[in-house]
């Protein structure tokens, strides 16, 4: 059944009094509504036809709340580039409420943009048109990636002016996550030593991610650890899938790390053309802490101090707690490595597993960030050339000309590997285009389609958003989307400046 508005159940709102502040959105002067994500509608139980687009833009751009909303400011703190920030919060985002999608989900409605609020600090708890647009296409590629992640389900314009640095047109993002439960909501109350606070977040995070670890209601040592084991392998997971697309958040602070495993808060992110881990977009990390090789590393390091902010309540022994929660983090790196092997395999178009495989897929990451001409090869296209070697298309991954010892060594053991799994040549080309996108979101490609938006032209964005949508199968005249940036585009940089 669908609705013309939602029907909210906010339960963070009613069990979780003292961990937010009830707050309103700002009025915007002239909202227009960008986009809708229709399909996201309808999955939240909302007919996207019963809804003007006047009514979308107020709705979304938190001028007016919808009947049922309690909208809040959430509180968390977080290590920022490894500095600890003890009050952090939403200052300039307000969780509107939850819903209970049509799979039985529960889902938060989140504005991003929607004015000031006692979290903003000096900000002006406000964002702008290119940054909301550019976390609507990423998150949207990431869902049709397969990658959990944050949805935007609106973006709306505010016909307000603010000021960065220079002036830019507001606009407000409405997202939708399955929580908005961060790494640093736990180091919030940790950091004031409010352990019964600490308990009640925990309990209520459990009962919402986790309910099996509850027992009898009540949180125990055990399912506090448990809960901790959870989110290291819902982290590994997404991080090894991370890896596994050439996909850079750029801001792995504690703040910017759900416990439901979801990728959250698209900032500087972009995704790496040539091979090469020590790649660095945003332009302020200056020291490469979130280059794309360090993720895995980092994503180990932040679950540490989730492992810290609970060990109180994982045992009363501080060092018996100490001792489990270490033994818990350090089973990342295994879960990790099981995932991307498990990851790599496919990409490969293997069925089978052998001890060497994830060593054969390193083997081609070297040879493609390793070529004797610079620069690196790019690390999508690579995966749909292998492709076309597993069906004796192509002798090598590499582009023509590109046919190196090393490439002839990779290709000799790959197909040497090949002959050992039995699956069909037909079926293991099928499934590898299924796995290895032809299209991810080019730099060149978002830069040109957000500077159109900005200036009024939404076509590109909205032609780029469907492309993306289905990145898998290769349709005729979107050659010009799968293709890498041309070498005029220059070392790419990304912003912060939301
Ligand atoms: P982010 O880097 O977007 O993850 O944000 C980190 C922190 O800075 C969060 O507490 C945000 O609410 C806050 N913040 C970022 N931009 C603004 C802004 N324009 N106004 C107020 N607070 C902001
Ligand atoms: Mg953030």
């Amino acid at each position: 059944m669908t609705h013309a508005t939602f029907v909210f159940d906010n339960s963070y709102a009613r069990d979780l009094d003292g961990f937010y502040v009830s707050w309103q959105g700002d009025v915007a002067p002239a909202p227009r509504l960008l986009k809708l994500n229709r399909a996201l509608a309808l999955e939240l139980g909302i007919d996207p036809d019963g809804l003007s687009d006047e009514q979308a833009a107020r709705l979304f751009s938190g001028s007016q709340m919808p009947e049922g909303a309690a909208p809040l400011a959430q509180a968390y703190a977080g290590h920022q580039f490894g500095g600890f920030s003890p009050q952090l919060g939403d200052g300039r985002a307000l969780l509107i409420g939850e819903v209970i999608d049509r799979n039985g989900h529960r889902r938060d409605i989140h504005l991003k943009g929607s004015g000031r609020t006692p979290f903003s600090r000096g900000g002006d708890g406000k964002a702008t048109i290119g940054p909301v647009l550019r976390e609507y296409i990423i998150g949207e590629a990431m869902h049709a990636l397969g990658i959990p992640t944050t949805r935007a389900l609106a973006a709306v314009a505010t016909g307000e002016q603010v000021l960065r640095d220079t002036i830019l047109p507001g606009a407000v993002l409405a997202r939708v996550a399955s929580s908005h439960i961060r790494v640093g909501t736990f180091q919030f109350f940790a950091a004031r030593s409010e352990v019964g606070r600490l308990r009640q977040l925990t309990s209520y995070t459990i009962a919402r991610h986790d309910p099996d670890l509850l027992e009898n209601g009540d949180i125990t040592g055990t399912a506090v650890l448990g809960f901790l084991s959870r989110v290291i392998e819902r982290q590994a997971k997404l991080v090894a899938q991370w890896m596994l697309t050439g996909f850079i958040h750029g801001v792995m602070n504690t703040d910017n790390m759900t416990v439901s495993g979801e990728t959250i808060d698209y900032g500087p992110c972009a995704f790496m053309e040539a091979y090469d881990p020590r790649t660095v977009f945003s332009s302020i990390d200056t020291h490469g802490r979130y280059a794309f090789g360090n993720q895995p590393a980092i994503a180990q390091w932040n679950l540490a101090r989730l492992a810290e902010a609970l060990l109180p309540l994982i045992d009363d022994n501080e060092a018996a707690a100490i001792e489990r929660a270490t033994e818990a983090i350090n089973g990342f790196p295994v879960r990790f490595e099981a995932a991307w092997a498990a990851g790599m395999r496919a990409k490969m178009g293997l069925e089978s597993a052998e001890d060497g495989d994830a060593t054969l897929g390193a083997e081609l990451l070297s040879c493609l960030q390793a070529r004797e001409q610079s620069p690196a090869l790019d690390y999508t296209l690579a995966f749909r050339r292998l492709a076309a070697v597993a069906g004796g298309l192509a002798d090598h991954p590499g582009p023509t000309g590109e046919d190196g010892a090393r490439f002839k060594a990779f290709t000799q053991a790959y197909k040497a590997r090949l002959d050992r799994d039995a699956m069909p040549a037909e079926r293991r080309i099928t499934a590898m285009l299924a796995v290895n996108p032809l299209y991810i979101p080019r730099n060149h490609e978002v830069e040109e389609a957000l500077a159109a938006a900005v200036a009024g032209d939404l076509a590109p964005f909205n032609r780029l958003l469907d492309v993306l949508s289905d990145p898998f199968t290769e349709r005729a005249g979107l050659e010009a989307f799968a293709a890498p940036a041309p070498a005029d585009f220059g070392p790419y940089r990304t912003f912060c400046g939301t």
